[in-house]
């Protein structure tokens, strides 16, 4: 599933070939995503300019003249630059098109999100309400020591509350957590400041680290038919269950936690 980073690596791969161009069409092959695509897409878009191109927690926004293109990537999908004659595949749902080039959605489970919206993306009901972002300096020490006081809940559950802060999916929470050693079920309001200045730091630093390891896949957004567009990374304990931990050598261990599997070093992290 994209997560920020994939997001983040995403909007840094299409901005510099759709920044300033304008849009000379839409071919909605597959309306049908997580919420349907508008029947008269094209003739919103077309003839719309691209002025900037912004991420929201894992919401990719195209500002534009008289509106804003909305496009999150739900579980599977991902944009690519291609060449607009090119032949779509199975799961090419949308392409935006650009004089000879398009940005073509591909989106094998659906569960993606292509809108337009003529007011303020910030003020649109999918994004109203979503946290501060995790890379911004919002995001301190002070913020969590704050947003944590009297949370019973587990600071894992909490740091993936898009209510706070968006963008934290599992993988990034589970990692950060780790790095951290702070454990996925320990009670959000009792982390002390110096467990909160180290969460809010390797949150910060576990996301750039993964955005920059994609950053080698940029390449891959342009004239390329592969197959996702997201990049393998080295984890300290996602989906490691029962393999060594990478600093002390003991098993990780999985658990269930408010539906998600929670991957944890019970050596490294209290
Ligand atoms: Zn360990």
């Amino acid at each position: 599933m994209p997560e920020l980073p994939e997001v983040e690596i995403t909007r840094r791969g299409i901005e510099p070939f759709v920044l300033g161009k304008t849009i000379t069409g839409a071919a909605v092959r597959n309306p049908k995503l997580r919420q349907r695509v508008p029947r008269n897409f094209a003739r919103l878009v077309v003839g719309q300019r691209v002025k900037r191109v912004i991420r929201r927690g894992k919401y990719l926004l195209l500002e534009c003249d008289a509106g804003s293109l909305i496009v999150h990537l739900g579980m599977s999908g991902s944009l690519r630059v291609v060449e607009a004659r090119s032949e779509p595949g199975k799961h090419d749902h949308l392409d935006i098109l650009f004089g000879g080039s398009a940005l073509r959605l591909r989106d094998p489970r659906r569960f993606g999100v292509v809108l337009w919206s003529r007011v303020e993306p910030s003020r649109h009901p999918l994004l109203a309400r979503l946290g501060i972002e995790p890379l911004s300096e919002q995001f301190s020490p002070e913020f969590l020591y704050r947003a944590t006081r009297g949370r019973a809940a587990g600071i894992k559950q909490l740091l993936m509350n898009a209510g706070l802060v968006v963008g934290i999916g599992n993988i990034y929470a589970n990692e950060s957590l780790f790095k951290a050693g702070i454990h996925p079920r320990a009670r959000a309001g009792r982390l002390s400041r110096a467990s909160c200045t180290r969460l809010a730091e390797a949150v910060r630093e576990t996301l750039l680290a993964a955005i920059a390891a994609g950053g080698s896949s940029l390449r891959d957004f342009v004239h390329s038919d592969g197959a996702s567009g997201y990049f393998q990374q080295h984890y300290y304990v996602y989906d490691r269950a029962a393999l060594p931990c990478r600093v002390c050598g003991a098993a990780i261990r999985v658990a269930r936690l408010g539906q998600r599997s929670s991957y944890y070093c019970s050596t490294c992290q209290k």
